[in-house]
């Protein structure tokens, strides 16, 4: 039987950097949805042939060609492998939807790990990006602080705020996260399915409790 546990968390959290690292030291098969959309693309598979024919068009690839590709990537892992959700089930129908898909393609959801970071500090993280508009070079104000404040280390000049990283942007991320994938919590919660992780700490600590709480899942 194959296995998946689903990863959550809001932006900032650091979901896809702990499933990662946690994959890479378990032999888990880490499973980011964008990841998955363009494997599914580049190798052709039905589901990623008619993804393309969305993404060509300009449109959103609907939920039924995600689940197909759910159910292809599922069948691909071998017999034995735990698969580690990132960026999918993102909303409840496709939470309640998951269940029917993994016993299409001989799996199992094992449960989900909610990585929980307080929203001021998600902000200080998300809001602490600063980029040089001249060369490019990125830097944090908290993680990778430039040698000058507000200066660039390779060409000077000064850094700036991109849009992406203003407050407002980073609060309307965050609230679409809240409305969409509060019930997908919900939803695992309910089931007992739900492992909560403090994701407050450096990266290495938040794996090591994913890696726990993993221990108790699969
Ligand atoms: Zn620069």
């Amino acid at each position: 039987m194959k296995k998946i546990v689903v990863f959550l968390g809001a932006p900032g959290a650091g979901k896809g950097t702990a499933a990662a690292a946690v994959a890479a030291s378990t032999g888990a098969r880490h499973v980011s949805t964008g990841a998955m959309l363009r494997d599914a693309v580049s190798r052709g598979t039905p589901a990623g042939l008619e993804a393309k024919s969305y993404m060509d068009a300009g449109a959103l690839v609907p939920d039924e060609v995600l689940y197909k590709m759910v159910v292809e990537t599922l069948v691909g892992a071998p017999d034995g492998a735990t698969l580690f959700f990132d960026g999918f089930p993102r909303n409840l129908a496709q939470a309640e939807a998951l269940a029917p898909l993994a016993k299409e393609g001989g799996a199992e959801v094992a449960g989900a790990i909610c990585l929980d970071v307080a929203k001021d500090a998600l902000l200080a993280r998300l809001g602490g990006r600063r980029t040089c508009p001249k060369c490019g070079a990125g830097y944090h104000v908290l993680s990778l602080p430039p040698k000058v404040e507000g200066k660039c280390d390779v060409c000077g000049s000064d850094l700036a705020v991109r849009d992406d990283d203003k407050p407002e942007t980073i609060a309307h991320r965050l609230e679409i996260y809240e409305s969409a994938t509060a019930p997908v919590i919900g939803f695992y919660e309910k089931a007992g399915a739900l492992r909560r992780i403090d994701a407050s700490g450096s990266a290495a600590e938040v794996a090591d409790l994913v890696l726990k709480a993993l221990k108790e899942m699969v």
